[in-house]
């Protein structure tokens, strides 16, 4: 039943092979969806060499630059998804940044730019995509970002990143509220802490992955496959009547009070 034929789905926020949306657009793909995947661009082109080569065997029918601070940028990618797919199924937002001073030590020290930028790339990004995306979903569609714990906890060292993830998952039930009369539904993922590129920036993650270990029912962390998974449930028909939630994909660990 989770069949994905027919479906034109963006991912973004693939990094390299360790990247959360790396498991998502692979398990997109096994469902049958047409996939179209952006990079962060950068000044020497080397993200979008190692990213294509990394997606090539998903055959990709759009590679695309988006920085989400770029507004042009995603003027330009919509652009393409309308005159190239006509329109879209699946949003895959997955991407974040904060710097990484402000990723360790007290929270309070956080400057009102590097709150700013975190803020702006990590959660507003979701509305400004899920914007954009609106008009083309003519069929209805499911958006689905990524979150963390650290959004409704206090989590050692996550600081401003955690701000971030609250209004992220806000954003999640404004959302749904607004695009579920056009049959758009929008969840987030919680996924427990795997180690990637953005998570190394934050101090202290290997201990949070033991501690994890330790104490989830499943006695382990998450993998990216089992991320995509839940990511391709959410995508899919299964969850039709599923809007405006977040999903804990965690070994259980929120349910612990220890
Ligand atoms: P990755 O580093 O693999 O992915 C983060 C992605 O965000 C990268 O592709 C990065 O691009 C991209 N990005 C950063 N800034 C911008 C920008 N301005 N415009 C567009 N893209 C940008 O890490 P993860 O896979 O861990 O992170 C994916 C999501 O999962 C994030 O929202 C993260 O908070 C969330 N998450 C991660 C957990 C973990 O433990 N890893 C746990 C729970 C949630 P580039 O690398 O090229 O800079």
């Amino acid at each position: 039943m989770l069949n994905l034929n027919g479906k034109n789905a963006l991912v973004t926020g693939i990094a390299n092979n360790r990247s959360i949306a790396w498991g998502i657009a692979q398990q997109l793909h096994e469902a049958g969806a047409n996939l179209g995947v952006t990079y962060l661009p950068d000044d020497k082109g080397r993200f979008e060499k190692k990213v294509k080569e990394l997606v090539e065997p998903l055959n990709p029918s759009l590679f695309l630059p988006c920085d989400v601070q770029n507004d042009a940028q995603i003027e330009e990618l919509f652009t393409t998804i309308r005159d190239q797919w006509g329109r879209i199924d699946i949003l895959i937002h997955c991407l974040a940044f904060a710097g990484k001073e402000e990723l360790s030590g007290d929270f309070s020290n956080v400057s009102r730019a590097g709150f700013t930028r975190a803020l702006d790339i990590s959660a507003y990004s979701l509305v400004q995509l899920s914007a954009a995306a609106k008009p083309l979903m003519t069929q209805g569609g499911s958006i689905v970002t990524l979150t963390y714990l650290g959004g409704v906890r206090v989590i050692p060292n996550y600081n401003v990143m955690g701000i971030a993830k609250a209004a992220l998952e806000m954003n999640v039930r404004y959302l749904a509220a607004e695009l579920g009369p056009s049959g758009i539904r929008v969840n987030g993922i919680s996924a427990g802490p795997i180690r990637t590129l953005a998570s190394s920036a934050v101090g202290g993650i290997l201990e949070m992955i033991h501690h994890v270990e330790e104490i989830a029912p499943l006695k382990r962390t998450v993998t990216q496959t089992e991320v995509g998974n839940a990511a391709a449930f959410l995508c899919s028909d299964l969850s039709s009547g599923i809007t405006g939630q977040i999903l804990y994909v965690d070994s259980g660990y929120c349910i612990m009070g220890m």
